[in-house]
């Protein structure tokens, strides 16, 4: 029992169940009001119709009728099987009476609309009476005042059956019945036509149903070019982008732990060697700054992680004054001097515009920075340089980064800003630069920063010649 009460309110919440409701009730309301107006027509049709028929007839009878000793003589034929007419004097009592409606009943009706007695010294055409003598049914009474061969005033009422071939009955049977039949048959269509347009619905549902986080590679491949096609296919695009969000953040923890754990093991083993057996003061010292070295790629690996994961979250975005581009790059220069000086890399401050813009100090800081410290990384030997130059125009200031290093391999570009890429893995760790090795984030760090920031950054490199970044700006 409270299985099918549950099914039953299920049923009465669904789209399909409303719909139809909402539906039927509105084809009722035009049923309705179209009947109405087809049964007020008809009814004024056949009140005219009787009115006409009346007027002519109440024409004829009085120019034959004779009163003679109460009774009236009429020829025959004049007056239908159920016609009625009376005869009253002045005060409205009955003079005479002739037809099977008994005159009391008439004049019954005749005094529910109209004031008796009636003047009878005046014309008293007036508009025909409709209305119900019991027993006998719908009547339509005409009045008429005259005068007898005496010249006494006296009030002709000739009444007649109104709508005598049921017209109207037969009319309302008709529109009750063909209103019901559309509606029933309305109420079936719809409920298939509901089903049918929610069929696709249901295979939504079953497939998101089936979807679990692991198992985001599921699509709904609806081929319908209809709302709820598009619904699917829209279903089917998030499903991508989360399937794609889901293997990036996997990848990202699989390739975070893989990073960590190639220094870790380095410490590991330099401890276990350097305790394995007593040491010379060299050789411990060696141990100690091999370990300390590992410890700082390993203090900036984590700094990175939790600079990109504070930038995910949104954390950061949030604090931003009004700042100059131009007064960073100058500051990220004179920071990174003494890394260019070692590398034997000219640092060159180019043209460097006044930029405001709205940002976060901090993290263009660490953008410039990012930018320098790669082109200082990856060029090295003999007269080589990198340059900060910013230009402003319109409403954008491009951050330019230039260097003369080795360049990117053009295959590599695309992949560039992706998390833990490097175009040369070899160079990650190489012991001979006394720069500290690259964790593969920096990049990926300075997007986010850029777009944290609404602008863009692109990349030109030629393998051999030298690579720039250039990162746009809206300015205030
Ligand atoms: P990393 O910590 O390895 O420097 P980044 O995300 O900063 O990581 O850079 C990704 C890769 O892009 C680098 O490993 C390097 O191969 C390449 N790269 C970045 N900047 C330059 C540059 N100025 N010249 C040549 N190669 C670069």
């Amino acid at each position: 029992m409270k299985h099918l009460w549950k099914r039953f309110f299920l049923f009465a919440h669904s789209i399909r169940f409303r719909l139809v409701m909402w539906f039927t009730l509105i084809l009722a309301l035009v049923l309705f009001v179209f009947s109405a107006l087809i049964y007020l027509r008809q009814l004024k049709d056949i009140r005219g119709e009787t009115s006409f028929r009346l007027e002519q007839k109440l024409e004829d009878v009085l120019r034959y009728t004779q009163l003679i000793n109460g009774q009236i003589m009429l020829p025959n034929g004049l007056l239908a099987a159920n016609d009625v007419l009376v005869l009253l004097d002045a005060d409205g009592n009955i003079l005479a009476s002739t037809g099977n409606v008994p005159a009391g009943q008439v004049v019954g009706l005749l005094s529910q609309n109209r004031n008796l007695p009636t003047d009878p010294d005046h014309d008293v055409s007036q508009p025909i009476i409709f209305g119900e003598i019991s027993n006998y049914g719908h009547y339509a009474l005409i009045l008429r005042s005259a005068r007898d061969l005496f010249g006494k005033s006296y009030t002709a009422v000739l009444g007649t059956p109104f709508d005598t071939y049921g017209l109207v009955g037969r009319l309302t049977l008709t529109l009750l019945f063909g209103n019901l039949l559309t509606l029933a048959i309305a109420i079936a269509g719809g409920f298939w036509l509901a089903d049918r347009a929610m069929r696709p619905v249901h295979a939504i549902t079953h497939t998101a149903r089936t979807i679990s986080e692991t198992d985001l590679s599921r699509r709904i491949n609806s081929h319908s070019k209809d709302e709820l096609g598009e619904l699917a296919s829209t279903f089917d695009a998030m499903l991508a982008r989360l399937e794609t969000a889901f293997q990036r953040q996997r990848q990202f923890v699989a390739d975070a732990s893989h990073e960590l754990r190639t220094p870790l093991t380095i410490v590991n083993l330099e401890t276990s060697r350097a305790l394995a057996a007593k040491r010379t003061p060299q050789e411990y010292q060696r141990a100690v700054r091999v370990i300390q070295s590992e410890n700082e790629l390993m203090t900036n690996l984590v700094n990175d992680l939790l600079t990109l994961a504070r930038m995910d979250s949104g954390q950061t975005a949030l604090e931003k004054t009004e700042v100059d581009l131009g007064d960073i790059a100058l500051e990220a220069i004179e920071r990174l001097e003494n890394l260019a000086a070692r590398r034997h890399v000219r640092l060159e401050a180019g043209e460097l515009s006044e930029a405001p813009l709205q940002g976060n100090r901090q993290l263009l800081l660490q953008l410039v920075s990012n930018l320098i410290e790669n082109g200082i990384k990856y060029t090295s030997g003999e007269d080589k340089f990198v340059r900060v130059e910013i230009e402003t125009g319109g409403e954008t200031a491009r951050l330019r980064v230039t260097d003369n290093g080795r360049g990117i391999p053009a295959e590599h570009l695309p992949h560039l800003f992706d998390r833990f890429y490097r175009a040369d893995q070899a160079r990650a760790r190489d012991e001979s630069d006394d720069a500290p090795g690259g964790t593969g984030l920096g990049l990926s760090i300075v997007q986010s920063i850029v777009q944290a920031h609404g602008g863009e950054i692109h990349v030109t490199s030629i393998e051999q010649s030298g690579t720039t970044f250039e990162v746009i700006f809206r300015l205030q």
